[in-house]
């Protein structure tokens, strides 16, 4: 009785969340499988940043549930950021569910599912559901155990900072993951290292704003942020080929973070940089702290400092008050930084927060209306950086099989996956593909037998 299935909503951190705690719990002796089917505890590691998330994490705890009555022993947990947000609530609607666990109470899991196991087998009574959702301290360096899984891991996600203090009106974050607390420097550095001694190759460094890291707790030796201090000693990892992180704030985006592209190869040629809007009377709706002209110039900074920089963004479609006028300048500031990739939501009243009662609602039809459009903008510009690289030679950092299994897939320097033939031993290891055709997300090719298999990162200024 002791087969654990997390099932997970939502963004990186997330994921990222739902591992820590398959490693814990598997120290403490669980099986951690992969089909729901076959698992005595399910566990959902839920997400509230919109409401469809919320929706999709309470119908499938609504299923499990019926499960949960017929089978006395199976044990069903809502975990994260909507268990964080909703609390005991949930009980109203879930009343079968047995745990309730917040952001901040993930490392408590295994022991909570000690508890229900020990008393279901001693027949005591539990009764009421253990709803746990307080703040702790020390919390966010809970979130640091990697699974060990079967095959070579070539990327892994490293959690350095959990909560934000942006306050973005439009987001639920804040009151889900609380204030922004960062782990140690020298915590995070020994993670890295560790990884790479498992034969890790990229690093992405992940928090809610990660450019924030240790402000306020580490010192700033000639005005350098800790955020960039920790990109130059995660930079010295042997091993450690490639080094991401997700989500910046543009607010963080000074010139000492733009002068470490230049002087830090490991940082590929890609920056995930949330924009939400081109118009700045809504991004000032927002409490966005900067302007769309500051956004541009932080793009052509890195620009400057790397010519092949390739962005992605998160833009908000329908946000309350935005007019036509305010969607075209979001539509022609896609146009001016010409994204590989973009993530577009449709604006989602999340109760408690201050866009929730703005004036200004847009109608749903319209919101639907504004993201198909971007959608298509962003599509159409996808796939013309796409097709610009056909004929092209890629530093790819290979990953494994590819989902069919036949080829190999991995990604450039600048994050675009990558799919071609080649022998499975090339996982982990950097290899130079000819690209010989594009789809708007992926490029396909063959490797370069001239060049064979790269030795490091310092290669790429080559290509
Ligand atoms: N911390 C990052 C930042 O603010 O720059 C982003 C993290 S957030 C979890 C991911 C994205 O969800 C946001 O960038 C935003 O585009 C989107 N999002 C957040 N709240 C939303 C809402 N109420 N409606 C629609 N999208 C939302």
């Amino acid at each position: 009785m002791n087969r654990v299935h997390i099932k997970t909503y939502g963004c990186q951190m997330n994921e990222r969340d739902s591992e820590a705690v398959a490693a814990m719990l598997r120290a403490r002796g669980y099986r951690i499988v992969g089909s729901e089917d076959d698992c005595d505890i399910l566990l959902l590691n839920t997400c509230s940043v919109r409401d469809a998330a919320e929706q999709k994490a309470i119908g499938k705890a609504g299923y499990a549930s019926a499960r949960r009555r017929r089978d006395p022993d199976f044990v069903l947990g809502i975990l994260g950021c909507m268990a964080q947000n909703r609390g005991a609530d949930l009980l109203e609607r879930l009343p079968d569910v047995d745990l309730i666990v917040g952001t901040q109470k993930f490392h408590r899991v295994p022991e909570y599912l000690d508890n229900l196991r020990a008393a279901r087998e001693a027949g005591v009574p539990i009764g009421q559901a253990i709803v746990e959702t307080g703040p702790e301290e020390g919390s966010q360096n809970a979130i640091r155990d990697h699974v060990e899984g079967p095959g070579r891991q070539v990327c892994a996600f490293v959690s350095i900072q959990q909560g934000c203090d942006m306050n973005c009106s439009f987001c639920i974050v804040p009151r889900t993951r609380g204030d922004e607390r960062s782990r140690p420097m020298d915590d995070i550095v020994r993670e890295c290292e560790e990884l790479a001694g498992r034969g890790v190759r990229e690093v992405t460094l992940l928090g809610q704003i990660v450019t924030s890291y240790g402000r306020g707790g580490h010192p700033r030796p000639g005005g350098e942020s800790p955020f960039v201090r920790l990109l130059e000693r995660v930079h010295e990892i042997p091993g450690i080929e490639r080094i991401r992180f997700t989500s910046p704030h543009p607010r963080g985006f000074r010139r000492d973070l733009a002068q470490a592209y230049s002087r830090l190869p490991k940082l590929g040629e890609h920056v995930h940089l949330p924009v939400q809007s081109g118009s700045n009377a809504v991004l000032r709706a927002m409490n966005r702290p900067y302007s769309r002209e500051r956004y541009l110039e932080i793009v052509a900074m890195l620009r400057a400092a790397r010519p092949a920089m390739a962005f992605s963004t998160d833009i908000i479609v329908g946000f309350p008050g935005e007019t036509d006028d305010d969607f075209e300048q979001t539509r022609t500031l896609c146009e001016e930084v010409d994204y590989d990739m973009a993530y577009v939501f449709k604006y989602s009243v999340r109760t408690g927060t201050p866009a929730a009662s703005m004036p200004g609602q847009v109608p749903d039809e319209e919101r639907e209306r504004r993201n198909q459009a971007l959608l298509e903008v962003l599509r159409a510009g996808s796939l013309r950086r796409s097709t610009a690289l056909v004929g092209t030679v890629q530093e790819v950092l290979v990953e494994g099989p590819d989902r069919t299994g036949a080829r190999l897939t991995g990604r450039t320097r600048a994050n675009r996956a990558v799919v071609f033939d080649g022998p499975a031993g090339l996982a982990g290891s950097l290899a130079a593909v000819a690209v010989s055709s594009a789809s708007v997300s992926t490029l396909y090719g063959s490797l370069e037998p001239a060049r064979g298999g790269l030795q490091s990162a310092a290669c790429a200024a080559s290509l």
